[in-house]
Order: structure tokens, then C-alpha cells, then sequence
């Protein structure tokens, strides 16, 4: 019995190169075995639903072999199918890869038995691998942890040996996730583009990936292996509550994205209660903000013109926000806060570590500053609206801190979109650019901020604003007599908007 042997049960290349070589020789489908390893598959094949009969290929076809190729597309497919657990899945795969050296359009054949039950295990293939990106959670754990799946191997132990800078040695990201499927290969590059500055590992019963700036696969491991909560749990409840979308509360709907099985392992799923109970609450105000229920909050945004927004629907809006890629690694936004009839605005740069896990903008030393600095120029800052050009906390991991990492130009132009929303809604008299990612946000321009600083500037809108320093510039002084000397400006600056303002309303 021709039989081919794979050496992992997602084999795609194992798969491959052996159907490439049985459908040259014009081998039968129903005659092959295919193996993982010592295990025949199809002797745990579904006798009700045997690989169909496929004639061998014909003397014409078998002559041309070497030359056959097949859609990109069949291959995509193959490549996930190949993943699922149906004991079937080899054969079925040959049997199409032999039908569709004469009939190349049979994947456009939806009715096809043979192609319904590719797709249909396509599909539950790629359902996993969605549930896996979506339900991954990680835990901290220290160095020589937990992973038996590592083969023995410590967790803080690195296959490379350029050691790193010293800092964060120790952590490791361990998950543990049970998939449907054998989807460990097929995503691990998913997680190391998404988590390239962590070192982590991701625990399954079938198959363990680590992750040290290259991807590494150990046998499979138990779920005692990884462990259990940890304080990145509150991070990921913060996230969750703040992507939730009240007017899309379907809870059957929710169960079924977020099947039971998953559960045990979502530090979110204790909030789900919780937020249900307010979300109609919650859905009154999207409502208000112009949306339907069921509508995404793209959808409401694209709908409804900007004016009639509230700063609530805003908010929520910007809740969901991925026009770049900061969303990713950041606990949530962080929108602006304040009355929405302020007319004084303040636009800093980008939140830091605490406004990132607070959700609030300028708390944290920069915020200190700031706080200090316009209680000596005379302005209440809970009469101002306080913002951030760049409304996602942007930063590179350096074991457990994460250190801030400058906006660059396309994430400032891509976040000018809420900045500009903002300033609709509010309409202040003026605005006041703190650093020059602010300036750059507000005037669409690099800005030489020595240069513009205290004085009146007309923004494109007609309306006026000012530019100042940061206030993490005065923290970052080492000098201190020159500190004292740049605060005093800094307040100055802060003064002569303040009488610019009584100016205006005078
Ligand atoms: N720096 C900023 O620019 N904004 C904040 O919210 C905090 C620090």
C-alpha cells in the first residue's frame, strides 16, 4: 500500500511533496495511507465518510505531471486544512489536488461534497486560529518557571547568546490555550509580530511555541504548567471594558464568540456580568451620539456628521480606535477629559505609563508638573479640556518597564483625526500645544517651538493657538538652576494665555 509519512500532524510540506509524488505516478486517492509519526490517520478516519474514490489520473494527465500546478488559492486552503484534527484530512486534500488536474474550477463549485467538506473544515480551521489570537492571555512568570513542555529546559534560558542589555532577564509570558485544531505553527508568527519585545511562551496539550526573538517548539504540556493569575489580569479587564460595545450586546451572540471553554482562562470574563447589567445605559448614550444599535462605531462615525457628536459618543468611539497600530500594545486609549464648554484646550503628546493603565490623561509626573505649573499661572484645570495628540501609549518593553517611545509622524497624523473631532465638539477659544508632536498635531507642520513660542497663532480653522513646552521637558532638566528657569517660562507662557483668554472674552 503506497503510504506516505509526515513528521507532524500540520505537515504541510510533508504533505506536499508526497501528494506531488503520488499524483505523478497517478496513485489512487482510497488506496494511500497516510501517517504522522507511527499513527495511520485514516485508521481513525469516520468510516461513514470515507475519502471519495478518485479514478487515477488519466495517461495525459500523469504524462504532464511534472508541470502541474494548482491554484494559490487551493494551496492557501490546504495549508489550514492540512491543520484541522479530521483524521481525513490528507486524503481529502489529494483527492481534490487529483481532481483539480482536470477540472481546475472545482473549488468555484460550492456544492461540491468534496469542496463543501474542505471548506467546512477550512473554516472551523480558521475559526480556531481566531480564537487563539482572541483568547491568549498571558501571565507573568519568572525565569526557570514552569514549562515542562520546554523539554526541561528553564523559561529565562536563551537559545541565542547575545544576552540582551540586562534588564528583564527573568520574565518570561507564559499562556496556556487548548485549540481545536493543530494551529500552534500556523500562528506563531502571528504572535511574534504582535509580541516581538516580550519573551513568551504559549502552552497547548499538543505543542508548546516559545518566543526569544526567534520562534522555538517543544512537545506538548499540562495545564499545571502555566500559571494562573497574575497582576496582568487587571490590564486586560481594563482592556476589555474599554473595547466592549453596549450597543452590540448580543449575549447569545457573546457566548458563542466567547465560548464557555475559554473562560476559565479571561481575567475579563468576571466583568462580562458587570457590564451587561449597564449596558443599556450605555447604549442610550452611543444612541444619542447618533449610532443604531447594532451599528460598529465606524459605522456610527461614517453615518452621523461629526457635529453631531457628543464627546461621550466620541469617546467611545476612539474606544475602538485602530487607525494605527498603537492600539495593539496599549492597555486602552486615553481620551481627552475635561468640560465639553471649556474653552481653554491643552494638547500634550502621547499618554504615558500611568495615563495608559488609568485611562486618564497627564496624572503621572509629567501630569505633577503640569498641575503645579498652572496653579502658578492662576488656571483651574478642571474649567480646561486636557488631551493627547497621540491617544495610545507608545512604548518598547524592557522587561517590565516599558519605556516611552516618541510618536512618529503617521501615528500623529492618523490620531489629528480625534484631535480634530475634539476641538469641533469643544470649540475652544484656545488651544494650547504642549511639545511639537502637539504643534505638529495641531498644525499639520513641523514646528521650531523656540520659534513660535508665546504668541498668538491662527490654526486652519481660523481658530487661535499657542505653543509651549512639554511639561516632561522641565522634568527631563538635570540643571537646576536652568530647571527653575525653564518652569518660570513655562508658566509665563501658561500666563499670557490666561490674559489672552480674558482678552477674548472681554
Ligand atoms: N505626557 C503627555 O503628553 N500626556 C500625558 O497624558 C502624559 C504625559
Amino acid at each position: 500500500m503506497p503510504t506516505a509519512v509526515l513528521a507532524r500532524p500540520d505537515d504541510f510540506d510533508g504533505w506536499r511533496t508526497a501528494a506531488r509524488g503520488f499524483a505523478v505516478a497517478g496513485v489512487s486517492p482510497e488506496t494511500i495511507v497516510w501517517q504522522v509519526g507511527d499513527v495511520a490517520t485514516d485508521l481513525l478516519a469516520d468510516p461513514v465518510s470515507p475519502v471519495p474514490a478518485v479514478p487515477p489520473a488519466s495517461a495525459d494527465a500523469a504524462e504532464a505531471a511534472p508541470m502541474f500546478s494548482v491554484p494559490k488559492a487551493f494551496l492557501d486552503i490546504a495549508r489550514r486544512v492540512v491543520c484541522s484534527r479530521d483524521p481525513r484530512r490528507f486524503g481529502l486534500l489529494y483527492a481534490a489536488l487529483t481532481t483539480l488536474r482536470d477540472r481546475p474550477k472545482l473549488f468555484d463549485d460550492a456544492a461540491d461534497p468534496l469542496v463543501r467538506t474542505l471548506y467546512d473544515l477550512d473554516k472551523s480551521v480558521r475559526r480556531d486560529v481566531h480564537k487563539m489570537r482572541a483568547f491568549v492571555r498571558f501571565r507573568e512568570v519568572d525565569a526557570g518557571g514552569v514549562e515542562r513542555g520546554d523539554g526541561g529546559r528553564g523559561n529565562g534560558e536563551r537559545d541565542d547568546a547575545e544576552g540582551g542589555d540586562g534588564e528583564g532577564e527573568g520574565e518570561r509570558f507564559v499562556a496556556w490555550f487548548e485549540p481545536d485544531h493543530h494551529i500552534v505553527r500556523l500562528n506563531a508568527g502571528f504572535f511574534a509580530r504582535r509580541f516581538t519585545n516580550m519573551r513568551w511562551s504559549i502552552l497547548t496539550p499538543d505543542e508548546c511555541v516559545h518566543w526569544d526573538g526567534e520562534l522555538r517548539f517543544s512537545p506538548g504540556a499540562v495545564r499545571a504548567d502555566a500559571p494562573d493569575g497574575d497582576p496582568l489580569e487587571a490590564t486586560w479587564r481594563t482592556y476589555y471594558a474599554s473595547i466592549f460595545n453596549p450597543a452590540r450586546l448580543k449575549v447569545k451572540a457573546m457566548t458563542s464568540e466567547m465560548p464557555r471553554k475559554y473562560w476559565k482562562n479571561l481575567p475579563e470574563a468576571s466583568l462580562v456580568p458587570g457590564l451587561v447589567a449597564g449596558a443599556e445605559e450605555r447604549t442610550r448614550m452611543m444612541i444619542a451620539a447618533g449610532g443604531e444599535v447594532g451599528m460598529t462605531n465606524e459605522e456610527v462615525l461614517a453615518g452621523v456628521a461629526a457635529e453631531m457628536l457628543t464627546l461621550d459618543g466620541l469617546r467611545i468611539a476612539a474606544g475602538r480606535c485602530k487607525r494605527c497600530p498603537l492600539f495593539g500594545p496599549a492597555t486602552q486609549t486615553v481620551f481627552g477629559e475635561g468640560p465639553a464648554t471649556a474653552r481653554l484646550m491643552f494638547v500634550g503628546e502621547q499618554p504615558g505609563d500611568s495615563e495608559d493603565l488609568a485611562g486618564r490623561p497627564f496624572i503621572g509626573p509629567a501630569g505633577q508638573m503640569f498641575d503645579r505649573a498652572l496653579a502658578a499661572a492662576g488656571i483651574d484645570r478642571s474649567r480646561t479640556y486636557v488631551t493627547n495628540a497621540v491617544k495610545h501609549f507608545k512604548f518598547e518593553a524592557r522587561g517590565k518597564r516599558r519605556i516611552h517611545s516618541k510618536p512618529i509622524t503617521p501615528e500623529i497624523d492618523a490620531c489629528r483625526w480625534w484631535v480634530d473631532h475634539e476641538r469641533k465638539l469643544i470649540q475652544p477659544a484656545v488651544t494650547v500645544a504642549l511639545g511639537a508632536t502637539a504643534a505638529r498635531s495641531l498644525t499639520g507642520k513641523t514646528v521650531t517651538i523656540s520659534r513660535e513660542r508665546g504668541r498668538a497663532l491662527t490654526l486652519a480653522d481660523g481658530s487661535e493657538a499657542w505653543i509651549t513646552v512639554h511639561p516632561s521637558f522641565l522634568l527631563r532638566i538635570e540643571d537646576r538652576v536652568a530647571a527653575a528657569l525653564e518652569y518660570d517660562r513655562f508658566v509665563a507662557d501658561l500666563v499670557a494665555v490666561r490674559e489672552r483668554l480674558a482678552a477674548l472674552a472681554g
